[in-house]
Order: structure tokens, then C-alpha cells, then sequence
């Protein structure tokens, strides 16, 4: 008998009748001779929902009790899809992430998993139940509820796999699996029928939401295969694992967008030892986390730096620069947040050159300006505009020849 984990995304169990599908299908899962754990993740837009509301009732929700708040999505469509299942007539429980053993620590909105204690689980398995889990969420050792970051509830999954010792970890989603682009930006994007960890890993981190990144990484530490494929139709999937043939490794696989960057520079830096940590330094007590980093070559001893961050983040990561940028003798700090990122991905563009030059030139035969550029050993990024990003995509998607 083979253990399989499933989890079914927001879209998959956005109303009634969807759960009622879902459940079917964890049905057929367990009818063939499976033991079926399923993580659900909030119904539709939940989570955007309570957010919304935490933030109509103050500016500034404690981050606890959002935290406590949002874990409810999930217990309320775990708990209806644990219903389904037994009005079909199957043995079925749900559990919070608390009940399921997933530790994590306290950082709030953004905990880390430090433990999976399976056992209740496990027992429940034994006893011959579909054990539905909510993602999401998991518990810190003062028995706080912590959640795990947006789109966290496949790494609850993963995380479970990887704990019960699970042949595979299923995604289920609203797309047929993972494409050569956002298959709802470019439509000639052709779904992958398997890809690495690593060039999964780069693509889910700079953008393609299908899987949460820290989902494959969990994956690929653990060596669990993770399936993503579609909870509306039949079509196969992707299979994301290590064992990739050497012929589809030679190109660029796909291309990843991010609509969600912006940046700040501080411009006139002093360029003295000390000066990059003292900016970044309250920025990270300040939970605010920084991602591409481009300094320039001093002039002078003058310097400007420049970081992106997400747009959400960026008043407050403005909020905690201005008095550093005056302590540290910089002339001032600048800020734009309407910029989105470009990647391009692939494991084959390790030790090949050129891919970077093709990039550029096919951005500046559509007008669009670079603004940074960083690299991976497979991955090219570059931040512009983000009311380019789509028009990026589109042709860098047809420049590389990913729609055949
Ligand atoms: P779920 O609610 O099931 O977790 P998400 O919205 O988090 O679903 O992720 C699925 C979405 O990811 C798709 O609807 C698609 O628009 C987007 N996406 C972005 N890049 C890709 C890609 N390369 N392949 C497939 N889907 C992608
Ligand atoms: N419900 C959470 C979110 O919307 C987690 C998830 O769906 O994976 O981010
Ligand atoms: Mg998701």
C-alpha cells in the first residue's frame, strides 16, 4: 500500500461544489489501495479576505493574533472536505496544523518548519482514515499559531511527505502543471512533463507561484518527487524531481515574471567598511526582507546602493532607511514601486555563453529599459518597469523558442 500526499490549492476548493470534486478524487486516491493524506489550502480568496478585514479594524494588526486569524481559512476547508468524504462514505479527519505536529518557530506570517511529530497522523492512517490537514499553519513551542509565508501550504505538504516517508507529494492546482511561462500570460506556453529541483526552485523563487519555493527545496532535501497537475482535469502533470536526462538540460526552460518589486536607492553612500551593515541590519530587525543587492563602484569614496523589496514592504523598509541614510552621511534615499522582474531559467545555460546578450538585446528591441540585472549559474533576471513585464514575457518566450 502506498502512502501518497495530496493538497489541493485555494482555486481547487473555492466553493462548495468544488470541495464536493475534491473529495471525490481523494476518494478514487484511497479506493485504489493508497493511504491518502491531503493538506487544503483556504477556500478562494480567503486569506486575501482576512486580511482585508485585519486591516480594516487597524492599521497595524498584531502579527499574533493576524497569524491566528488566518489560519482559520484552512480549518474551515479542511474541515467541509473532511465532511465530503464521509458523505461519500469514507473514513476521513481533519486536523490543524497544531494536531498534525508541524513545529515551527515564531516568526510570524513567515514561520519555518523545524519539525514534523507524525504520529498522530500516522495513527489516524492506521485506523484506516483519509487524514485531511491544514496547510499553512503550524505551531510554535509555546503552543502559538504560527503561518508559513503566502502559498505555504505546499510546503505543509511537502514537509508531511517527507515526515511519513510518502511514495510522492501531490499538488493539485488550477493549471495542467508547470509551463514555460504563466501559461495565463502567454498562451502559447508549453506545460513541462518533468523538470529538476534545482531549475523548479529558481522558478518558483523568482515568480512562478505554481509551487512555493521552499516546498521544493523541502522536496529536493528529502528526495520526495512532487507531482503538480490539475484538480479540474486527467492531464498528467509535471513531475518535479532529481533524476533529469541530460538532453533537456541543454536550453532555457522557462521564463519566470514578478510583478511584486520595488526598490530604493541611497544615493551618495560614503564607501567605508560598516556602511552596507548598518543599512542592512535594522532592515532585517525590521522582518523586512531584502532581495537583489547592486552596489556601484565608488567614485570618490561616494557611492550609490540599490535593493528591491516587496511592494507591500516598501514604506516601512523607507520608514527605517531615511534616519539611517542621514546617520550614515548619505544624501538621501529614492524609492520606486512600480517595477517587476524577468528571469530567464535554465540549467543549460551553465557555462554557455551568450544567453545574457540575447536577453538584452531582445528587452531593448521592445523598448524596455533595464534597470538591474542579477545572475544565477541558470537564471538571468532583470527589473524593469512592471507595465512591461507581460510585453518581457511574451518575447522572451518566443526569442528562446519555448513554444515548440
Ligand atoms: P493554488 O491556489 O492551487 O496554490 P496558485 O495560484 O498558487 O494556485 O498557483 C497556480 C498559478 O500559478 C496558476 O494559475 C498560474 O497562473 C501561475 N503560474 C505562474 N507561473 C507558472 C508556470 N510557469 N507554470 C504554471 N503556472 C504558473
Ligand atoms: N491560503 C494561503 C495563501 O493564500 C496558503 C496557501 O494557499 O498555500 O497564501
Ligand atoms: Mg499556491
Amino acid at each position: 500500500m502506498a502512502l501518497i500526499v495530496q493538497k489541493y490549492g485555494g482555486s481547487s476548493v473555492a466553493d462548495a461544489e468544488k470541495i464536493r470534486n475534491v473529495a471525490r478524487r481523494i476518494a478514487q486516491a484511497k479506493a485504489q489501495g493508497n493511504q491518502v493524506v491531503v493538506v487544503a489550502s483556504a477556500m478562494g480568496d480567503t486569506t486575501d479576505e482576512l486580511i482585508k478585514l485585519a486591516h480594516q479594524v487597524t492599521e497595524q494588526p498584531s502579527q499574533r493574533e493576524l497569524d491566528v486569524l488566518l489560519s482559520t481559512g484552512e480549518i474551515v476547508s479542511s474541515t467541509l472536505l473532511a465532511m465530503a468524504l464521509r458523505a461519500l462514505g469514507n473514513k476521513a479527519i481533519s486536523l490543524s496544523g497544531a494536531q498534525a505536529g508541524i513545529r515551527t518557530d515564531a516568526t510570524y506570517s513567515q514561520a519555518r518548519i523545524l519539525k514534523v511529530e507524525s504520529e498522530r497522523v500516522a495513527n489516524e492512517l492506521n485506523k484506516g482514515n483519509i487524514v485531511i490537514v491544514a496547510g499553512f499553519q503550524g505551531i510554535t513551542g509555546e503552543m502559538d499559531v504560527t503561518t508559513l509565508g503566502r502559498g505555504g501550504s505546499d510546503t505543509t505538504a511537502v514537509a508531511l511527505a517527507a515526515s511519513l516517508g510518502a511514495e510522492i507529494c501531490q499538488i493539485y492546482t488550477d493549471v495542467d502543471g508547470v509551463f514555460t511561462a504563466d501559461p495565463r500570460l502567454v498562451p502559447e506556453a508549453q506545460q513541462l512533463s518533468e523538470i529538476g529541483y534545482e531549475e523548479m526552485l529558481e522558478l518558483a523563487s523568482y515568480g512562478a507561484r505554481v509551487v512555493h519555493p521552499r516546498a521544493v527545496e523541502l522536496g529536493e532535501l528529502f528526495g520526495i518527487p512532487i507531482l503538480v497537475a490539475s484538480s479540474f482535469t486527467d492531464s498528467p502533470g509535471t513531475l518535479i524531481h532529481g533524476g533529469i536526462s541530460m538532453e533537456i538540460r541543454n536550453r532555457v526552460r522557462s521564463i519566470a515574471h514578478d510583478l511584486d518589486v520595488a526598490k530604493i536607492t541611497v544615493v551618495g553612500v560614503p564607501d567605508r567598511p560598516g556602511i552596507a551593515a548598518a543599512i542592512f541590519e535594522p532592515l532585517a530587525k525590521a522582518d523586512i526582507s531584502v532581495d537583489t543587492i547592486v552596489q556601484n563602484t565608488s567614485i570618490e569614496n561616494i557611492t550609490d546602493l540599490t535593493f528591491t523589496v516587496a511592494k507591500s514592504q516598501l514604506a516601512r523598509a523607507m520608514e527605517v532607511m531615511e534616519p539611517i541614510a542621514k546617520s550614515i552621511g548619505a544624501r538621501e534615499s529614492i524609492s520606486d514601486s512600480k517595477l517587476g522582474k524577468v528571469s530567464i531559467i535554465g540549467t543549460g545555460m551553465q557555462n554557455a555563453p551568450g544567453y545574457a546578450a540575447r536577453m538584452f538585446r531582445v528587452l531593448s528591441e521592445h523598448g524596455i529599459n533595464i534597470q538591474l540585472i542579477t545572475t544565477s549559474e541558470i537564471r538571468i533576471t532583470c527589473i524593469i518597469n512592471d507595465t512591461q513585464v507581460k510585453d518581457a514575457v511574451r518575447a522572451l518566450h518566443q526569442a528562446f523558442k519555448l513554444e515548440t
